[in-house]
């Protein structure tokens, strides 16, 4: 395949005979043929397009052509350009709502991952994060409860009604942890673990993939290609900054990112402005800004102590901290026509 084919794309109001036929005028032509799905979206690359022309007229006008200069496409905005809505248990990601995702960093004990819970449901979160296997930089750090903490998101799912997504960081994991989470997190460190990708994808689950802190913006629609590629389409791409040469965060936000992700995939974005900022003050100037920017969500540490915190107590916000910036975005989403995921 050259890296000059055109994709055709046929979306859903094509009929699958109409695909068929497509396929057997590319066929006949002794045309390498590859058929790859978005969702109910076909998607046909041709590498002559003579063989465009030379289609019958019977056969369904693609809805799109694309000249691909990419061997990455099926994160592609044409593809889809209404964009995608990620279903995350009742909640929905990508709708023009503003969705919150929070929780701790870490879950460390029924105490603190029920109280942060209730808390942050209380607040209007649409959704609980918490991670149970921890990619720590140093072996010696908390390494996350691990199986045990998995029966306390579900615990803290029954009590808050609240959709709870955790972080996987084993292929050989991906099929304990599906059956009893809502969605699966790759964390920075793993966007390119490509075997974690390809296991993830195939749970069907949505995915939250998280930017790599060294890598490119189609970097991360590589990465995620791995996962639209398995037939998952459920899949947010998070910005949670990157490394540069300023010292004076964590890591450095990239708006950019959440902007050019908007305008070239039709993947919806979800912006973690807790990893990025590395200290509570810069949560909600950088939430409020991540909203402002084209992000549909946004995903936080909270913790009901930090300063206790096993796991970047540093960065996170305690509960009251939460309902205040729940409270400034609200009217930034109004002011942009849109409302918060969840509000009455
Ligand atoms: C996390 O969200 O807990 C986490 C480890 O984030 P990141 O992979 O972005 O560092
Ligand atoms: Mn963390």
């Amino acid at each position: 395949m050259t890296t000059s084919d055109t994709l055709l794309v046929f979306d859903e109001a094509v009929t699958r005979a109409g695909v068929e036929g497509w396929i057997q005028h590319l066929e006949s032509a002794g045309a390498p043929i590859e058929m790859y799905r978005l969702g109910g979206t076909h998607v046909l690359p041709v590498s002559d397009v003579d063989l465009i022309h030379t289609a019958g007229p019977e056969l369904p006008a693609p809805t799109h052509r694309v000249l691909r200069n990419t061997e990455v496409f099926l994160g592609r905005k044409e593809l889809r350009p209404r964009g995608t809505a990620v279903s995350f248990g009742p909640t929905t990601i990508g709708d023009g709502s503003v969705t919150v995702i929070a929780g701790p960093c870490a879950v460390e004990s029924p105490q603190q991952t029920l109280a942060t819970a209730a808390a942050v449901a209380e607040h209007g979160a649409v959704g609980l994060r918490g991670g149970v296997f921890k990619p720590r930089t140093s072996p010696h750090s908390f390494q996350g409860l691990q199986w045990d903490g998995l029966e306390l998101l579900a615990e803290a799912r029954e009590r808050t009604g609240l959709p709870v997504v955790t972080e996987v960081v084993d292929p050989e994991h991906v099929k304990r942890l599906a059956a009893v989470v809502d969605g699966l997190q790759i964390g920075a460190r793993n966007m390119q673990n490509f075997a974690l990708l390809t296991a993830a994808g195939q749970s069907g689950l949505p995915v939250v993939l998280k930017r790599g802190f060294g890598c490119t913006v189609e970097e991360t629609v590589a990465a995620a290609e791995y996962l639209l590629l398995e037939g998952n389409d459920q899949v947010v791409l998070c910005e949670r900054g990157i490394r540069t040469f300023e010292p004076s965060a964590r890591f450095t936000l990239d708006l950019t990112a959440v902007a050019l992700w908007k305008q070239r995939t039709h993947l919806p974005v979800i912006v973690d402005p807790s990893h990025s900022g590395g200290r509570p003050e810069l949560v909600e100037p950088l939430s409020l800004a991540a909203i402002a920017v084209g992000a549909d969500a946004l995903l936080i540490d909270v913790h009901i102590q930090p300063e206790q915190a096993l796991c970047d107590g540093a960065q996170a916000i305690r509960p009251q901290q939460f309902a205040d910036l729940m409270g400034r975005l609200a009217p930034m989403a109004a002011a942009l026509g849109r409302h918060m995921s969840g509000a009455r």
